[in-house]
């Protein structure tokens, strides 16, 4: 037996979840529910990343101009960032990726890591949405500057047009759901993170769940899946798209 697959024997708990889907899908809502169930952390490039921009470190300047764009920044940049992330304490008996791995070549490195730490291969679930459902939530959203209630103009609008039902103030549209970057975001979605999605459908690891469905829907089928890792023997006859 191999030293990866000797270790693999000795590893407890959920092990690695990756969520897919696009800007809006819902993987930060599901990503912290699934935290607090299995007891692993929720692994944010998108959180981590802006941290970084927040801290103005070198990382954060190579990516500040890329995510104003919503373009992806940079493979490099990204492992560079996330290196040694799966080897943290808090992380032995799994984690939830949340905006990771976002292109082929990030799902290649992932495969490779795990199979180096001795994980299982992970559980890969994508939510999947209707296009239109995801420009409505993304184009949208409006949240007041001063309470920081969020609002939809389409799905949870204010009872006044443009106005914040607490405290009566104008609200605003964040800069990455200006049009014109939420296009860009779902271009980048399209091109690069949907092949990730087909990268993990031809290994056998797929299993794609309808993500414009109330959360709790959603949440309760993930758990599903989830606790049926917690055995340690899922067949990996995921529902193939
Ligand atoms: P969203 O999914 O709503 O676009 P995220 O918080 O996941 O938001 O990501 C915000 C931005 O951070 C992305 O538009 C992209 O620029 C960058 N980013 C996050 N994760 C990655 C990644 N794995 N690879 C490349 N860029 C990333």
């Amino acid at each position: 037996m191999s030293e990866a697959a000797e270790h693999h024997r000795e590893r407890e708990g959920v092990g690695p979840i990756v969520l897919l889907g696009a800007p809006g899908a819902g993987k930060g809502t599901q990503a912290k529910l699934l935290e607090r169930r299995y007891g692993v952390p929720q692994i944010s490039t998108g959180d981590m990343l802006r941290h970084h921009v927040a801290q103005k470190t070198d990382l954060g300047l190579q990516a500040v101009e890329y995510m104003q764009r919503g373009s992806l920044v940079p493979d490099d940049v990204v492992m560079r960032m996330i290196q040694g992330r799966f080897r943290a304490p808090d992380a032995a008996r799994g984690f939830v990726l949340d905006g990771f791995p976002r292109t082929v070549p990030q799902a290649e490195i992932l495969t490779e890591k795990l199979k180096h730490l001795g994980w299982p291969p992970p559980l890969v679930v994508y939510l999947a949405m209707d296009y239109n459902i995801l420009l409505q939530r993304l184009t949208g959203r409006r949240s007041c500057p001063k309470c920081g209630r969020i609002y939809n103009i389409y799905l949870q609008p204010p009872a006044h047009d443009g106005l914040c039902d607490v405290d009566g103030t104008p609200l605003i549209t964040r800069k990455d759901d200006r049009e014109d970057v939420i296009k860009e975001r779902l271009r980048a979605f399209v091109e690069e993170t949907r092949p990730v999605a087909k990268y993990y459908r031809q290994v056998g690891l797929f299993h794609k769940l309808d993500g414009s469905r109330p959360p709790d829907a959603i949440t309760a089928e993930l758990f599903v899946l989830a606790d049926s890792r917690l055995h340690g023997g899922e067949e990996e006859t995921g529902t193939v798209a």
